[in-house]
């Protein structure tokens, strides 16, 4: 290898060690500082500028600024945050982060939250972040918690700490996938448990989680906070569905 091939080599494996190749075309990546090739980056659903004021979906109804969903639904959180929309090349990052067990392109994308969260000024919003804790089985099964990274990610950026293991799961829910509304919400109730109540309690919490489809689990998560003494409770989210009324 020459010299220049082997200082590309180092400088790929320094930022994104595997194969320095875009997840999703395979590309092979030279000087990108991001786990994808400029035009995979620009394809993924970015959340543009017109959301809805409660959840941060990319859908709002006229003169409400909510969307479907936030009209008909009330939330336990305050705000919510979020990337981009679980379709398409969104959806493959959640999976590859998922299932795939991409820890570094978690605390990516958390980093990328950071830094919208920062651009709007929500260090003044939040004291503590706390990532939506998978119950003890599926973590051993899956060997880390996907929200956890994320939350790496975000608390570099902000320099806020984040609290690992004051939230707890302690109802091992089945997946919520292909649940309607109802169903989710009724699986998810009494799930979680705050262990140590002097660590929230008037606190301003930020929740993170990876995907925020009916937030019946962030609605759960922030109840739980809020019995305990949190004083309010924001999310932030890698991807969110789109409204679906049940
Ligand atoms: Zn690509
Ligand atoms: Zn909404």
């Amino acid at each position: 290898m020459s010299i220049y091939g082997s200082i590309k080599e180092m400088i790929r494996e320094g930022l994104f060690p595997s194969d320095g190749r875009c997840i999703f075309c395979k590309k092979l990546l030279l000087f990108e500082p991001n786990p994808f090739c400029d035009s995979c980056l620009e394809k993924i659903p970015w959340i543009g500028q017109k959301t809805c004021k409660k959840c941060g979906k990319e859908e709002v109804i006229e003169d409400t600024g909510l969307c479907t969903d936030c009209i008909h639904w009330e939330h336990q959180y305050e705000q919510g945050i979020t990337l981009f929309t679980y379709i398409g090349n969104g959806k493959k990052i959640i999976q590859e982060i998922k299932f795939d067990g991409n820890k570094k392109l978690a605390q990516w994308t958390g980093k990328k939250v950071g830094q919208k969260l920062k651009k709007q000024n929500w260090q003044q919003k939040i004291q503590t972040i706390v990532p939506v804790p998978l119950h003890e089985n599926r973590r051993r099964e899956r060997g880390f918690n996907q929200s956890e990274e994320i939350a790496k990610g975000i608390s570099s950026i902000l320099s806020i700490s984040m609290l690992k293991n004051s939230l707890i799961r302690v109802k091992d829910t089945p997946h919520q996938t292909g649940l309607m509304r109802n169903q989710r919400q009724e699986n998810i109730k009494k799930a979680f448990q705050i262990v140590d109540i002097e660590s929230v309690q008037d606190k301003k919490v930020l929740l993170v989680d990876d995907v925020y489809t009916t937030g019946a689990t962030i609605d759960s998560c922030a109840k739980t906070l809020k019995q305990a003494g949190a004083k309010q409770v924001y999310f932030a989210v890698l991807a969110i569905g789109k409204s679906r009324i049940e």
